[in-house]
């Protein structure tokens, strides 16, 4: 048993039955039973072990989660951005206290490796770190506009929002929109994934300790029912979710048809295009790192190599950074044996069409971890556009090579892909780059970077059927996206006459 499984907070959340965590909802600062008789087993992905079991929230727990949500907006919307900044200060510091124990929980679940897992609470302070900015970004408007008439713009929040997480990040998905949506001044109701629910309820408890006050943030544990509650709700002004493409037009589709905000991020197939003259030490390894980390179930991964002319000599190099990465050593588990099964699947089905295995990560087992979900890092050679390895979001440590000859059909390969979140270029030519930069069809350019994710304040999107909605969902752009403008115009003094205006 894990020195997490008995750390004293998670106890407060959860009650155990045959030695096995019962998770509750969090609902006006309180741990609470959900209202459902069907449970989901939570597993530690590196060892194949049941760690919990979360609720499958219903109707009636989303209903008392959204009325805790709405009682608490009036006084903590009109609290002054200012001194709602000073809790997310507090919540900054507790996470940074707590990051060693936020990144085992987040590893315990997840199956990520721990240097993985600081890396996303890392980023979940950065997110909050750019919150705590806040009042400096939203100071409002205000010009006069005629003669003794002013114009101005305030930003209001928007109400109650919903927030919906994927497996992949349990800790820095889920911290994408609270601090930003809370310092804005909205309350929130988070439905993390039903497959890694643990770090959400720490994230609840820091947010408590640092001052949060009750009902601004609720957790509705669940899967479907609850998320369709919400989209349903009449209660809930604005919705984010996170996770795949199927899922995300589906959220997007609905919550919208309820007159609801919605920003619905979704899957991803990002495109690598590699010149001959990239920095071969340097290709090859940030291709190895953005292919294989976190197994390969990162919405910014590196999925499909498009090799421009001959780069023979940086795929050889590859496959020998490819083999340095083991599993269960410096490389984690993918989530679940279902997971698992899907990825060998795709690369058993490449190569009964025809493409060459260069590494292969099936049928791993690792000692000592026999029951855990491992997938090697995976190359495979000749791949050939219309291969259903090369269209669909694999979401494991798997890189589908394809081989063309200019840099025209390597765009065409990237821009006839439906996802767009990321794709990069490798190359030592500025102009090459610059070609590539303004031709691809994706909301986020890597140059010889193969997870170009950007860093606050620069914010987090893609394009296409990757994300659903206008805004993006971090940086400056979420503020478009969590307030809602109001424009004022104001005259005081009689002097200023009736114009063709008023
Ligand atoms: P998923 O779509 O299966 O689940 C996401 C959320 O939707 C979960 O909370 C889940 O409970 C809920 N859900 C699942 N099925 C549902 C249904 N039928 N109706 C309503 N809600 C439902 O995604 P996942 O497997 O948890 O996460 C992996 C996916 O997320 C990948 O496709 C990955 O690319 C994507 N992702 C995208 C980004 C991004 O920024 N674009 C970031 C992280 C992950």
């Amino acid at each position: 048993m894990s020195t997490i499984i008995d750390a004293q907070p998670i106890a407060v959340a959860t009650k155990r039955s045959n030695d096995v965590r019962v998770l509750m909802n969090y609902i006006n600062g309180s741990w609470v039973d959900s209202a459902t008789s069907e449970y989901a087993p939570v597993m530690n992905p590196s060892i194949g072990q049941h760690i919990a079991n979360v609720p499958l929230s219903v109707r009636s727990d989303v209903d008392a989660a959204v009325r805790a949500a709405r009682a608490a907006f009036p006084a903590w919307s009109s609290t002054p951005i200012k001194e709602r900044v000073q809790i997310f200060f507090r919540y900054k510091r507790l996470m940074e206290e707590h990051l060693q124990e936020l990144a085992a929980l987040v590893r315990e679940e997840n199956g990520k490796t721990m240097s993985e897992a600081f890396a996303e609470v890392e980023k979940a302070i950065e997110v909050t770190e750019f919150a705590c900015s806040m009042p400096q970004l939203t100071t409002g408007e205000i010009l006069e506009v005629s003669k003794g008439v002013e114009c101005r713009i305030d930003r209001y929040p928007v109400g109650v929002v919903a927030s919906i997480t994927p497996f992949n990040f349990p800790n820095m998905v889920p911290n994408w929109t609270i601090p930003n949506a809370l310092v804005l001044g909205n309350t929130m109701i988070l439905k993390p994934s039903e497959l890694v629910p643990l770090s959400s309820i720490r994230i609840a408890e820091l947010l408590k300790e640092a001052g949060l006050p009750d009902g601004v943030f609720n957790i509705v544990h669940g899967s479907q029912e609850a998320v369709e509650a919400l989209c349903d709700h009449p209660g809930i002004d604005a919705l984010t979710f996170v996770g795949s493409t199927r899922v995300a037009k589906l959220v997007y589709a609905r919550a919208t048809s309820h007159f609801k905000r919605a920003l619905c991020l979704g899957g991803a197939k990002n495109h690598l295009i590699v010149l001959p003259d990239a920095h071969e030490e340097m290709a090859a390894s940030n291709i190895a790192a953005s292919m294989s980390g976190c197994a390969g179930q990162r919405c910014m991964a590196a999925s499909a190599m498009v090799a421009v002319g001959n780069v023979d000599h940086i795929i050889r190099r590859l496959c020998e950074e490819a083999k340095k990465i083991v599993p269960g050593k410096n490389l984690g588990a993918v989530i679940s044996k279902k997971a698992k099964e899907r990825i060998e699947r795709y690369i058993t089905e490449a190569e009964q069409q025809g493409a060459r295995v260069l590494v292969d990560g099936r049928n791993w087992i690792v000692e000592g971890k026999e029951g855990g979900f491992y997938v090697g890092p995976t190359l495979i050679d000749g791949v050939r556009p219309d291969m259903r390895i090369a269209q669909e979001e694999v979401f494991g440590p798997v890189l589908a090579i394809m081989r063309v000859n200019t840099v025209d059909e390597a765009l065409k390969i990237e821009n006839s892909n439906p996802y767009g979140n990321a794709a990069s270029v490798f190359t030592q030519s500025g102009g090459a780059a610059r070609y590539v930069i303004e031709r691809a069809s994706a909301g986020m350019i890597g140059v010889n970077i193969g997870v170009p994710v950007p860093r606050e304040p620069f914010s987090f999107g893609g394009w296409n059927e990757s994300k659903f909605g206008a805004c993006d969902i971090t940086g400056k752009s979420s503020i478009e996206f969590f307030t809602k403008p109001k424009k004022t115009t104001i005259k005081w003094n009689p002097e200023s006459k009736v114009n063709w205006m008023s």
